[in-house]
């Protein structure tokens, strides 16, 4: 329903993602980061439309049902409103991994090894069912099925996490197997289910009945405990699932790589075989998860038809975000050389306009004041935005061809001819940038 005129909307009824200013400068610093590691590594990037087609969005979402889920997946994708039928089929984008199979099935050579990545915003519903919007980094290698695929994609996320500043990184490892295998395991794992359900809370109970690999968060310290005493899933890897991720270890200890294998290590999505992996900050308590992912070699198949090996993983950029902001990793780019501009009144407007284009033209960034506040005003605020200069374009000074240039750092005030202007910003502006 629409509101009435006069009446207030609901305050704060949503949790929208800004970007302030404050921030903004960070956020490309880090982009900037992400973007020459993965050069580096041969990774393009690949933008993905943030309305997706929700078909093949949930094609993705119920592929891995058939074979270890019993029950509906849980979809918190977030589709439009149904204005007429055929938006109910657009939804907006929950993860990256389906379209790049979907796009990859359509334009992208079978025989060949594909390196792709995308940041940017994602969406889904939040567990009370809210729309939530966060920012992810996802990185896909498509084509390979061998051992150094996993290799390389780890160690790119763990080299991308140091290059960020997070250079505590360490790794969890764990593997899902492949279908043979990993069926004993739900076997087994479903009869232990079955045996503790008195013991189990009633939603742990619920969720992993449906899928036994799904992540569990529960607060319930007994769960934990009970869910610690059940099958672990590295016990039934077949002979070949062992080989390679014994070579899989070997690799990483070689590469300096510490990790910790972590047997209960789950994934949200079931769609992953073989390795499975975190990126963690902390231990114990105070473990932070800030990325991971696995191999998901029948994923394409399932949703496209096309088999196409293929490991990826995802960072947590709004997690990463905030600990790089609580650590002062980026300095802050309002430290660039700026000169501080006003007018006495507005009559001296058309002058202000013509010094301030002078000074762009060499590349000096201005800030302008506010028309007619005290010297000591401007220059409180001109401090404030990280001016080293001040020009005050006062009627009496221009019409005695001059003007009077205040040195914020130096504290030092001279009158210069209008003709000097350029020459005198560019010699302030060296002396400052050499300190
Ligand atoms: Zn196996
Ligand atoms: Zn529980």
């Amino acid at each position: 329903m629409n509101p009435k005129n006069g009446d207030l909307m609901p305050e704060h009824s949503y949790n929208f993602h800004h970007f302030m200013p404050a921030d903004v400068w960070r956020w490309k610093m880090i982009e900037s980061e992400i973007d020459q590691v993965l050069a580096l590594y041969d990774y393009e990037e690949i933008r993905l439309s943030i309305l997706q087609d929700y078909k093949i969005i949930n094609r993705g979402i119920s592929a891995p049902k058939d074979e270890c889920q019993t029950g509906e997946p849980v979809d918190d994708t977030l589709t439009l409103c149904a204005v007429d039928n055929d938006l109910s089929t657009i939804s907006l984008r929950p993860e990256g991994t389906i379209s790049v199979l979907d796009y990859a099935a359509q334009y992208l050579a079978e025989d060949e090894l594909h390196r792709l990545y995308y940041h940017g915003p994602m969406f889904r519903k939040d567990p009370q069912g809210k729309p939530q919007e966060f920012y992810q980094l996802g990185v896909e290698l498509l084509g390979g099925s061998s051992i150094l695929s996993e290799s390389e994609v780890i160690s790119l996320g763990i080299r991308l996490c140091k290059s960020l500043g997070l250079g505590e990184v360490t790794l969890k490892l764990n593997n899902f197997g492949c279908k043979g295998c990993r069926q004993e395991f739900i076997k087994e794992m479903r009869r232990f289910l079955v045996e503790s359900e008195s013991e189990l809370c009633v939603d742990c109970f619920a969720k992993l009945s449906v899928n036994p690999l799904e992540r569990r968060r529960c607060e319930d310290p007994n769960c934990l405990q009970i869910l610690s005493q059940g099958p672990k899933i590295t016990d039934y890897l077949c002979d070949s699932c062992n080989a390679d991720f014994v070579k899989l270890k070997k690799i990483q200890a070689n590469l300096g790589h510490s990790y910790r294998m972590d047997p209960f290590l789950y994934k949200n999505f079931s769609y992953y075989n073989g390795t499975v992996f975190d990126f963690v900050l902390g231990q114990g308590d105070n473990e932070i998860i800030i990325g991971g992912g696995g191999r998901y070699d029948e994923l394409s198949e399932q949703i496209t038809g096309k088999s196409m090996p293929a490991v990826g993983f995802y960072l947590d950029m709004d997690i990463i975000f905030d600990i790089l902001k609580q650590r002062n990793v980026y300095e802050s780019q309002n430290g660039t050389f700026a000169v501080y501009l006003y007018a006495e009144s507005s009559s001296m407007d058309m002058m202000l306009l013509q010094i301030t284009h002078e000074l762009h033209a060499l590349g000096v960034r201005t800030v302008f004041g506010i028309n007619g506040d005290e010297l000591a005003q401007q220059m409180q605020r001109a401090k404030r935005k990280g001016c080293s200069l001040l020009f005050a374009i006062r009627d009496q000074n221009i019409r005695d061809g001059k003007i009077l240039l205040y040195n914020l750092i130096k504290e030092h005030q001279e009158y210069i001819p209008l003709s000097d202007i350029s020459n005198a910003v560019l010699v302030a502006r060296k002396a400052i940038n050499n300190e």
